[in-house]
């Protein structure tokens, strides 16, 4: 009997991961044909200055409708781009299409605003990637420090010497550098040390603020002189925490969810509706 059931149980295993492999396979096909059957966009959220509320920027966020008519979400489909190599030319398709659009805004009047940009440790890699984000600057002349390149905490790649190479050229830039997620990996502070970034940010797994992990990063960003920023801002309670904290900047559902830069207010103010509410 229970010899039977353990048979099952892998059974059901390896149909399951037979399953997930077809998906995959599938989900590599499709994408092969995504950038020419425009199925991607991008969508854009605010970057929001905690200590009165200004938009300074807004974050890109890739978004996928495949031929099935289904919305695959990044965090499916960037690590099967990033398996499969394609993650080199979609993420040149981010670039083009996120400075196009900072450069339409800053056109628009918001000559400030920077746009977050996330790439893949993969994309770093290659050793074209400083060059390509300096032509594409260059031709729209639009100004590097308006560009923030947001990579997520990746040991096993970020120790390569390519990879470093380009944080190095990025910064020579002048493109302001994040590390994303911080905190979720297993975070080597001498990356901290001996990397070029410029401002950390917290995950959205560690808000609210009342978090001993988020107060923590907040201060030693501060010691670091590096600035701060929070994702995943749900609440006021929250919004108010952090700028107790003295946390820069932050972003969440709370000021706005990401939209289509059609609907995307370069001016809009996001003041805390209630401040007292931490005392
Ligand atoms: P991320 O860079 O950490 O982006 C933040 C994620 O949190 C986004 O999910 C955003 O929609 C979501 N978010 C924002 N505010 C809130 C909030 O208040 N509450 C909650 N629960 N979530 C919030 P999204 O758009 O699904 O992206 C997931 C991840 O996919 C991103 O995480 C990023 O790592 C990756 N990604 C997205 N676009 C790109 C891209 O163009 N290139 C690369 N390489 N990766 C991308
Ligand atoms: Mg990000
Ligand atoms: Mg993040
Ligand atoms: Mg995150």
């Amino acid at each position: 009997q229970a010899k039977n059931a353990g048979k099952n149980q892998y059974q059901a295993f390896d149909k399951l991961s037979a399953i997930k492999q077809n998906r995959k396979l599938k989900l590599v096909n499709q994408l092969h044909h995504a950038i020419a059957n425009n199925e991607f966009s991008l969508v854009y959220q605010p970057i929001v200055r905690l200590v009165d509320g200004v938009t300074v920027g807004s974050e890109a966020l890739l978004r996928w409708t495949n031929p099935d008519n289904e919305a695959i979400g990044p965090d499916e489909f960037i690590p099967i781009a990033e398996h499969s190599g394609q993650i080199i030319d979609i993420g040149n398709w981010v670039l083009q299409q996120a400075c196009e659009q900072c450069k339409a805004w800053h056109e628009a009047g918001a000559t400030h605003h920077a746009m977050a940009i996330n790439v893949s440790s993969h994309q770093l890699k290659d050793q074209h990637f400083a060059q390509r984000l300096e032509d594409i600057l260059a031709r729209l002349s639009l100004p590097a420090e308006c560009i923030h390149v947001e990579v997520t905490e990746n040991i096993a790649i970020m120790e390569e010497q390519a990879c470093v190479t380009s944080l190095y050229r990025l910064s020579e830039l002048g493109v302001q550098l994040l590390l994303d997620d911080f905190g979720t990996g297993y975070s080597c502070l001498s990356y901290l040390k001996n990397l070029p970034f410029d401002v950390l940010k917290i995950d959205k797994s560690f808000m609210p603020a009342n978090n001993t992990i988020a107060t923590t990063i907040i201060a030693m960003g501060h010691e670091l002189d590096m600035e701060v920023v929070a994702e995943g801002i749900e609440t006021d309670i929250c919004y108010a925490m952090l700028q107790k904290l003295n946390c820069q900047y932050g972003q969440g559902y709370l000021f706005q969810k990401p939209v289509p830069a059609s609907e995307f207010d370069i001016y809009k103010h996001y003041k805390c509706s209630d401040p007292e509410a931490v005392e």
